[in-house]
């Protein structure tokens, strides 16, 4: 089982060094054929109009498109952007995932903010499931979700921050972020028990 980090643009390092302290196997992935050596990819936060370009660029959008209608693929923050159908303006997207999003939904970079989540899907992992504490950094709102998305995460007053759609996962904040691995173990769990 290997897990793959699209490093084109963003935090991709943060991803691959939380993976290793796990000892879990992954790489770090430009090119389309390194797709075939992996099992799932998790795509991570930046710039979610320059992740859509330098994909184009890279003739990687439609090899993207093939891997994630058969493996795993998890977007965080402008990651999710990417993996959405809709982001309400013209930009290079993945359209993968049946949900609507809002750009910068919460304002400017100095709007950043931190917050205790209750995550009821990872307790599967830990059955105490303490609260999840969850960076956002211009992060998108996921404004809806359809064709069977399930909520998986939503701040108090109802705004969806993490989703999931089978084997396609979103998360609006920054997982790689802090020392709290549970949502990079929710997806090693989902790539190992997804059988394509
Ligand atoms: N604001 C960025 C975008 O719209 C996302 C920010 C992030 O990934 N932290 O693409």
């Amino acid at each position: 089982m290997k897990i793959g980090v699209l490093a084109i643009q963003g935090d991709f390092a943060e991803h691959i060094n939380l993976l290793r302290r796990m000892g879990v196997e992954c790489c770090e992935v430009r090119l389309p054929a390194q797709l075939a050596e992996i099992d799932g990819l998790i795509i991570p936060g930046g710039e979610s109009t320059t992740i859509g370009k330098l994909a184009v660029d890279f003739e990687l959008l439609e090899p993207l498109r093939e891997f994630g209608k058969h493996k795993p693929i998890w977007g965080t923050c402008a990651g999710a952007i990417f993996l959405s159908k809709d982001a309400r303006r013209a930009q290079p997207l993945l359209g993968l995932m049946d949900i609507t999003v809002e750009r910068n939904a919460y304002g400017r970079q100095v709007d950043s903010f931190e917050v205790d989540l209750d995550i009821a899907a990872l307790a599967e992992l830990d059955a105490d499931n303490p609260p999840y504490h969850a960076i956002f950094i211009r992060a998108p709102l996921i404004e809806s979700v359809e064709n069977g998305t399930r909520i998986l995460g939503q701040l108090e007053d109802g705004r969806i921050v993490a989703a999931q759609q089978g084997h396609l996962l979103v998360t609006a904040f920054h997982p790689e972020l802090t020392a709290d691995n549970r949502f990079h173990r929710y997806f090693v769990k989902l790539v190992e028990s997804y059988d394509s």
